[in-house]
């Protein structure tokens, strides 16, 4: 059977849960235990991937096509596995199948409630990923003990506690500890507020994680342990970090949360190995330089809606050991002030994933410019599609080119739509069109830049896209110069393009970004970074 961990926060949200989370599963793994991790999100949409990047921040996506919450990809960068569908549930999920089972008369006639048919599909929901090769099962709820949404997950835990025996499930509770300024010091009463609204449910935390600004002393330790009636060692202090959130995992591990949490589990604890970890933290210290890499979107002013972006570069800067000097463009910025004035001094320009036509001709200008001033250039998704309209606009002479997605509805509108919506036949419509999403194959082209980042023939990456660079138009643009690095092996789909007599100049329809761990760049964010890195000289 597997052991149990279940992760709550109180008193403020943005408390850094998730990447705990993600860190205490890294400490776990790296003592060879078995690990699965799951999130819960207890608001009504069925999955993140209706909602508004600004809401939610970004979608993350897996393998097998999820569209799922952010902290699944802290999970794998971390823990360094790959996470699905069943790794993250939402209350939108929960309700659904529960009202469909309804429906379909799976209750025979009884009157379906929160307790016990709720709760009891959230616990078949943890249940689901226990097997014999899992030891410990790491369950993470979003939010913050107090709201009413998370309700109905806390008092599943409460009844999943009593039906296991007591060595197989652990509660660990995330908190603030804040510091007062005018006082000079740091406050324990909100985290006694926020364990005492626990225990009133029913929960007793055995681990309180404290997120702090400064050392907590052995007296506040005492003092939290007493209010809060946990064991004073098992008051756990979470500083800021100095200079990396990869530092986590480490200042977790001084704090003796893998053994703690062992110990509690009745679990024989093994050597821990952060060898790797340890090795890359040591590059992200020691940096032999700085490399200004502009990435151009249109959610810029919240962070979390590129995250796997940000540190997809950040991994590959540490991988050529140098720092990222991030420069966050919003597309319409270079709309109104143009390519040049925004761009000059940067070393490298990527262009993300989107959706929509707000701010289209500003990442169109911002692929043009390092186009012409052979600035390395990373297309994402959007990005490719978004390069390959320029390319045809600027270089085969296709007036106003691009994608269906973005232009006024017209009859010539097709003579100039270099992407467009296809069916699953693989043929251009005008409505509709398939959705791709999760791991798809790609075979790369041998001589292209895409092949020798990847090193490999045939590799998959992770999609979430409508629309497709138009077979139509290909012959014309590789006749302009435009390389195809990459097709889909069964549809013939382009899925990477690069720009010959340029530095380096890549685009790809997926998102690689996904993949790319601390310990391991992306190979085309890896590349991309070092020619900004041969740019400069560095
Ligand atoms: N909006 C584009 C499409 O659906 C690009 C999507 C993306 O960048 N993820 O094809």
């Amino acid at each position: 059977m597997s052991k149990f961990v279940f992760i709550t926060g109180g008193v403020v949200s943005s408390l850094g849960k998730g990447l705990t989370s993600a860190s205490i599963g890294l400490l776990l793994k790296s003592r060879g235990f078995r690990i699965e991790m799951l999130k819960m999100d207890p608001y009504l949409n069925v999955d993140p991937g209706t909602m508004n990047p600004f809401q939610h921040g970004e979608v993350y996506v897996t393998e097998d096509g999820a569209e799922t919450d952010l902290d699944l990809g802290h999970y794998e960068r971390f823990v360094g596995q790959h996470m699905y569908q069943r790794n993250n549930i939402t209350s939108g999920r929960v309700y659904s199948s529960v009202i469909h089972a309804e429906r379909q008369g799976d209750y025979d006639g009884a009157t379906v409630q929160v307790v016990p048919h709720i709760t009891n599909a959230i616990k078949e929901s943890w249940k689901k990923l226990e097997n014999p090769n899992v030891d410990i099962i790491m369950i993470e709820l979003g939010g913050t003990v107090g709201d009413i949404e998370g309700l109905a997950f806390l008092e599943a835990m409460r009844q999943f506690q009593l039906e296991r025996p007591v060595e197989d499930v652990a509660f660990i509770h995330m908190t603030l500890i804040p510091y007062l300024k005018a006082s000079g010091e740091i406050k324990t009463k909100p985290t006694q507020h926020s364990v005492e609204k626990l225990r009133g449910i029913g929960i007793q935390p055995d681990v309180l994680i404290c997120r702090t600004v400064l050392p907590i002393t052995e007296e506040h330790r005492r003092k939290i342990a007493l209010f809060c009636n946990v064991r004073p060692e098992n008051v756990i202090e979470e500083q800021d970090v100095e200079y990396s959130i990869y530092q986590v995992p480490v200042m977790l591990m001084e704090e003796k949360v893998d053994q703690i949490l062992a110990k509690r589990l009745n679990l024989e604890l093994p050597p821990i190995d952060l060898s790797r970890w340890n090795a890359m933290l040591e590059k992200v210290r020691n940096p032999k330089g700085e490399v200004k890499i502009a990435v151009v979107g249109k959610y810029i002013s919240l962070t979390d809606s590129y995250k796997s972006i940000y540190e997809a570069l950040t991994h590959a800067g540490i991988e050529n050991e140098v720092k990222i000097d991030l420069q966050k463009v919003e597309s319409e910025e270079i709309e109104e002030k143009g390519a040049e004035a925004v761009l000059q001094g940067v070393d490298g320009i990527l262009v993300p994933g989107g959706f929509g036509n707000r701010g289209i001709q500003g990442k169109i200008d911002a692929v043009r410019y390092a186009r012409e001033n052979k600035i390395p250039f990373l297309g994402i998704c959007l990005g490719l599609q978004c390069a390959v309209s320029e390319f045809a606009r600027n270089v085969c002479g296709i007036k106003d080119a691009g994608s269906v997605e973005w232009m006024e509805p017209g009859k010539e509108e097709m003579d100039r739509a270099v992407v467009a919506l296809m069916d699953s036949q693989q043929n251009v419509v005008e409505r509709g069109g398939t959705m791709r999403l999760g791991a798809y194959a790609c075979w790369l082209h041998e001589g292209t830049k895409a092949r020798e980042a990847y090193g490999a023939e045939m590799i998959r990456e992770r999609h979430r896209h409508r629309f497709e660079v138009n077979p139509q138009f290909v012959e014309r643009l590789k006749k302009g110069g435009l390389v195809i690095s990459g097709n889909n092996p069964d549809s013939e789909l382009v899925e990477i393009i690069e720009i010959p007599d340029h530095p380096w100049f890549v685009a790809t329809q997926a998102h690689p970004e996904f993949r790319s761990r601390p310990v391991e760049a992306h190979p085309l964010f890896r590349d991309f970074v070092k020619a900004a890195k041969a740019k400069k000289q560095i």
